[in-house]
């Protein structure tokens, strides 16, 4: 079976988790200047996970009870309890059905008198069309947080020149957990050039306990996983547990197992060190999946609409998503029996909006039921390649 994802996994790292640092403050302070030296931003803080960067940003803002956030239709469904738990009322904007980012003429008709602010997300890598979305901000006074869980890298054209995602919003957040680009196998970075906003956030993390057990538990878990993902019972299992009766189930106690292991308390030296390495590399990672997934694009069947993802600049890598003209579960089911794992519906993401109750988000729905995330990773060969587009174009000619 051709798995959809795979994790990196280093002997280096391994090495980081037997040894001992000998200045661990200043090994975390040496990774969050790197990483703001890297977005050309002022104040980085590297924190438990993306959700606490994103949790600590509203709270510095002072955004609670009835405030309105504008959020994008298509994202994270853990995301919606995180902002509720604070009062917000999460208000969704729908996306564009070539890139799947919100816009600024999506926003636009969300916005109310108790909006507080937007949060926009550079979906699977692809930058957003993110400048006329700062002037609509700007133009209303709300602060605009940019959500690039998926986007280490990107960068956005701006005139002749590109700037780094996650240097437009007041504050941006970013996850380094174990399956996005710059993993930490956990962990979450806030930046910003607000020195007040930043003040704030570093106050609220600085009592935090320093535990290096609970992020070791985690790496080795996910070593456990990864290697479970790479044995050849992975097949014949994810065969089992992503049948249609059962995949919806599976997918939920997966997501709440991965709640059980998410680290509390502070960035660690460890997560530092497993991270730096990650980051110095990141721009060759993006660069070989991009190519990657552009070979496997141009070779899809004729009706696979791939995600237009340069369309605003320069793509990172996180998933590639690519939508069918067709019912994607029967699809999914007939991958499995040519070797090939995909994620369909909320295993690649959630509409929010629907879970909110609007059914006023059509592409969203539309998105959500019929993209397909196709494997592509690194370390995939050719003949994996082509071993892929072959098996997916057998069993989209068996069940269209
Ligand atoms: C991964 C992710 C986050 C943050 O995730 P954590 O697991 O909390 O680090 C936020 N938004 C989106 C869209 C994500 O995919």
């Amino acid at each position: 079976m051709i798995p959809r994802r795979r994790l990196p996994l280093a002997w280096s790292d391994l090495r980081v988790l037997g040894s001992r640092t000998k200045d661990p403050a200043g090994t975390i302070a040496a990774f969050e200047d790197a990483i703001a030296a890297y977005l050309g931003r002022r104040h980085v803080m590297a924190v438990a996970s993306g959700r606490d960067a994103l949790g600590l940003i509203l709270d510095a803002l002072g955004l609670g009870r009835g405030d309105e956030i504008i959020v994008p239709a298509y994202t994270l469904a853990e995301l919606l309890p995180l902002l509720q738990r604070r009062g917000l009322v999460c208000v969704p904007a729908d996306i564009d059905p070539l890139t799947f980012n919100v816009t600024a003429a999506s926003i636009v008709p969300r916005i109310g008198p108790r909006t507080r602010a937007i949060l926009v997300l550079h979906q699977a890598g692809a930058p957003c069309d993110i400048s006329p979305i700062v002037a609509l901000a700007h133009r209303h006074g709300l602060p605009l947080i940019e959500d690039c869980a998926h986007a280490a890298g990107a960068r956005v054209r701006c005139g002749d020149e590109t700037k780094a995602v996650g240097s437009f919003g007041h504050a941006a957040f970013f996850s380094l957990e174990a399956n996005k680009a710059i993993s930490a196998f956990g962990g979450g970075l806030v930046v910003t050039d607000d020195d007040a906003l930043a003040r704030r956030i570093r106050t609220m993390i600085a009592g935090r306990p320093r535990r290096r057990w609970p992020v070791a538990r985690k790496y080795l878990l996910r070593c456990i996983e990864e290697i479970a993902v790479r044995s050849p019972l992975y097949g014949p299992t994810a065969r089992f547990l992503f049948a249609p009766q059962r995949a919806a189930a599976f997918e939920a106690r997966y997501r709440r197992a991965h709640e059980g292991i998410r680290v509390p308390g502070a960035f660690t030296d460890l997560q530092a060190r497993w991270a730096l390495p990650r980051l110095e590399r990141l721009d060759r990672r993006n660069a070989l999946l991009n190519g990657l997934a552009r070979e496997i694009c141009a070779g899809l069947p004729k009706d696979f609409v791939p995600q237009q993802r340069d369309r605003h600049g320069d793509p990172a890598f996180y998933q590639l998503l690519v939508r069918v003209p067709g019912d994607v579960v029967a699809l999914r089911h007939a991958a499995h029996r040519h070797g090939i794992d995909l994620a369909i519906r909320s295993e690649i993401l959630d509409d929010c909006a629907s879970l909110l109750g609007y059914r006023d988000c059509p592409v969203t729905a539309e998105v959500f039921r019929d993209t397909l995330a196709i494997p592509c990773w690194e370390g995939m060969g050719h003949r994996t390649v082509t071993r892929l587009l072959d098996g997916l174009d057998t069993a989209w000619r068996t069940c269209r």
